[in-house]
């Protein structure tokens, strides 16, 4: 049996980020944390990679940079509400960074081993046991021992389920689809459709949240992206399942129709689901020697955003672990508080609000209100709710 003291399931950005934050703070650690990834890098991960710029905050204080990552910089973000409503630009620089995750996730584990810590890849989290001295890690490759275990393993992960096996789970439904940048040439556009570039879209991130009224609490997004160096469109659906009330409203369409009016028909591509496990306040995060991160303890309700915050989580995760090694106790009692008080803390709740206000007043009237006439009010959330929250990370 292998006794590392700190355990961290899965090599995501969460378990990445809260190793890489542990080596910053505590040097010393190093040599006593490894992570175990279940995948070989680089390894797919179903995601649209639109990396915010908090994100890149939290990746600099950490001395890495982005940009080494193949990536498309979106000029601006726009929100929404049939075609028209918000838009988001950044004067300095890019508004969002769109990278692919099996790219993004292979560079963050090179750079985590580049700091001495020791990443397993290939094995298999199967179950947890935690009692007074320790926490007992199933995996398919047998048995490990630890005195803290990270649950990094994201929205479906074994961590969570293990130790808080009974606590609601909230989550939302995804769609995702790649298409290249234009429609296949052959086939001829639907009269009302636009080409890509014809309205600038080519260089805009988009939002719209027209699906709402149908009682999707959530928004069909167009990125523009890259794969393998190909410039390509990531396109998808996302639903709180806020609104569902038992029915859940078919997902395809509303993606299909965003899709038609540019050119394209989703048939004729791969469409990908998985689900993402959100933040709600009622969430619990840690148990004795426990402590979750990432999709695993919540990710954002409203968007859907979920890198930045896990990375996020990786930062205070590692203070709690120093402090718990430091103080002898391994209780955790204290990181929900310092979530709840610090700038994702505070981020999440106001999202999770947002979320449960604006999608519950779901009639067209006031979704057109919002995102078209209320633009300085949205204008006002956006930049403080929304953006610039991994400056009060503390
Ligand atoms: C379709 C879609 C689009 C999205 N688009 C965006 C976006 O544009 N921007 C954004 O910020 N967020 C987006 N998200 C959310 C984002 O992908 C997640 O919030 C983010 O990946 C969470 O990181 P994590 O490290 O917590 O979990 P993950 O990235 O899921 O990493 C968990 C890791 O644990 C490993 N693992 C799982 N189980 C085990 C096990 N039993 N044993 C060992 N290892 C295990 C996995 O292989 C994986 O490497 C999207 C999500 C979806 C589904």
């Amino acid at each position: 049996m292998s006794h590392p003291d700190i355990l961290i399931i899965g090599g995501g950005p969460g378990g990445l980020s809260t190793a890489l934050h542990l080596q910053k703070i505590a040097p010393h650690l190093a040599s006593r944390m490894l992570i175990l990834e279940k995948e070989h890098y680089p390894r797919h991960k179903l995601c649209a990679g639109g990396l915010s710029v908090d994100a890149e905050i939290i990746l600099e204080r950490l001395g890495l940079d982005a940009s080494e990552v193949p990536h498309v910089a979106a000029k601006r973000m726009q929100f929404d509400f049939e075609g028209r409503g918000l838009s988001i630009r950044n004067s300095k620089k890019h508004a969002l960074r769109v990278i692919r995750r099996n790219e993004f996730d292979a560079w963050l584990a090179k750079k985590t081993e580049e700091r001495g810590i020791e990443i397993r890849q290939g094995i298999t989290v199967k179950n947890l046991v935690s009692d007074e001295s320790g926490v007992t890690v199933q995996t398919d490759q047998g048995d490990f021992r630890a005195q803290i275990v990270v649950g990094a393993d994201g929205s479906n992960g074994v961590a969570r389920r293990s130790i808080l096996p009974r606590e609601p789970v909230y989550t939302a439904r995804v769609l995702e689809v790649i298409t290249p940048i234009q429609p296949d040439p052959h086939l001829a556009p639907p009269p009302s459709s636009k080409k890509m570039g014809e309205d600038g879209r080519g260089q805009a991130a988009f939002f719209d949240f027209f699906p709402v009224p149908e009682n999707i609490a959530g928004y069909v997004w167009d990125f523009p992206t890259q794969v393998n160096g190909q410039a390509m469109r990531c396109w998808g659906v996302y639903d709180t399942n806020l609104l569902s009330d038992g029915r859940r409203p078919p997902l395809k369409e509303p993606l299909a129709d965003e899709m038609r009016k540019r050119g394209f028909e989703l048939d004729d591509y791969e469409v990908k689901g998985y689900p993402i496990r959100w933040f709600s306040p009622e969430n619990k995060v840690s148990v004795p020697r426990v402590i979750l991160v990432g999709d695993a303890a919540g990710a954002d309700p409203f968007l859907g955003e979920g890198i930045s915050m896990a990375l996020a989580y990786g930062s205070l995760a590692a203070r709690e672990i120093d402090e718990a090694f430091r103080r002898n106790d391994f209780s955790f009692n204290r990181y929900k508080f310092r979530l709840a008080c610090s700038g994702l803390g505070q981020t999440l709740f106001a999202r999770w609000f947002l979320a449960n206000l604006i999608y519950s007043l779901k009639w067209k009237w006031f979704q057109f209100l919002f995102w078209r006439l209320l633009k300085p009010i949205a204008n006002v959330i956006a930049w403080n709710f929304i953006l610039n929250w991994s400056k009060r990370l503390k």
